[in-house]
């Protein structure tokens, strides 16, 4: 909040920062838009977020990371000006403030945030979602997972708590209408981060889509992918695995958005795969270098908004500084 603060104080004619509602223990829920104020044309909009999982820090911090990369170059480099006048760039660097501060992947609930949209939610079955339905029982004991060992035959494995019903938390039914507002404004690409399986991942999540993609829709999905593969150290991933498995998740915000906007929406896994993110195991260790290799992705899609938005290939290269991206760790 003190640095959303200071972008503000120092560069009150590129910033906004407003809450879009609270969280289950009443935190707001900070937005920042980045935009160049004094341009009035029609302008299109995106979203970038991060801590839906409150134990997956990396992606809060590349939305400050990149909030403070656009506001430092603005004067300075050509592209990054051209984006801030033609397009409103929104970052919410925490989605879970509740579970950011405990340091946990769900929310005060238990219910893990990413299960809570409303697209094929609720699947029970450990192949075609894993998640279970519950509030707090007697009003205040989390449940946030259950896990059956292997004795149980094809019900063995991690369950994770979706909440009762669709948007039941706070802090979804706030993305949600934010979202919506977005909506009305020439919402044209959507990324959801999270640390750790480094890749970047498309719809479909979810074990039942509400209906086929286009082909115009998988191969411009399929462009991002390839880029991403071909520019920078993450994985491009259309299909999900775990374990070398297809996994489904349901209810998860990426799919939800595609179905509900219709535009390029994706998953950014950043950090390396040793961090498990279920439990919050690993180190979150060289963030400079994560952040690094985050803003080739974030700059590409940035670039070709307008592509994005109208499903054009987006084949418009971004130039970025010297360094970037970082050489792969070793
Ligand atoms: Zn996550």
């Amino acid at each position: 909040m003190e640095l959303l603060n200071d972008f503000n104080g120092k560069y009150p004619d590129l910033v906004n920062v407003f809450s879009i509602g609270q969280s289950v223990l009443g935190k707001d829920i900070w937005c920042i838009r980045v935009t160049n104020e004094k341009n009035h044309t029609r302008k299109s909009s995106c979203l970038i977020d991060g801590c839906i999982h409150g134990s997956e820090w990396e992606g809060g911090e590349a939305c400050l990371y990149l909030a403070e990369y656009l506001l430092i170059n603005f004067d300075g480099n050509k592209t990054i000006a051209h984006i801030l006048n033609s397009s409103e760039v929104y970052l919410i660097p925490l989605v879970n403030p509740d579970g950011r501060q405990e340091n946990v992947r769900w929310n005060e609930n238990g219910v893990d945030l990413n299960r809570n949209f409303d697209i094929d939610f609720g699947r029970l079955l450990p192949k075609r979602g894993g998640v279970f339905r519950f509030g707090k029982l007697f009003g205040f004991i989390k449940i946030p997972y259950l896990y059956f060992p292997r004795l149980l035959g094809p019900f063995f494995g991690l369950f994770t708590n979706c909440g009762r019903h669709p948007f039941s938390e706070s802090e979804t039914q706030a993305m949600r209408d934010f979202m919506r507002d977005l909506g009305n404004n020439d919402f044209s690409f959507y990324v959801n981060c999270h640390t750790a399986t480094h890749c970047i991942f498309i719809p479909w999540d979810a074990f039942k889509p509400p209906f086929e993609m286009t082909e115009q829709e998988t191969n411009l999905l399929h462009y991002v992918l390839n880029w991403v593969g071909k520019n920078t150290e993450y994985e491009p991933i259309s299909v999900p695995t775990y374990n070398g498995t297809r996994y489904y998740s349901s209810g998860v915000v990426m799919d939800w958005v595609f179905k509900e906007f219709r535009i390029p929406s994706f998953v950014f896994e950043i950090l390396s795969t040793d961090y498990e993110p279920m439990m919050g195991h690993g180190k979150h260790d060289n963030l400079v270098h994560w952040m690094e290799t985050t803003l080739p992705v974030f700059m590409y899609l940035l670039v070709n908004i307008d592509n994005l938005r109208q499903w054009r290939t987006p084949d418009i290269q971004p130039s970025l500084p010297e360094g970037v991206p970082p050489e792969p760790l070793q």
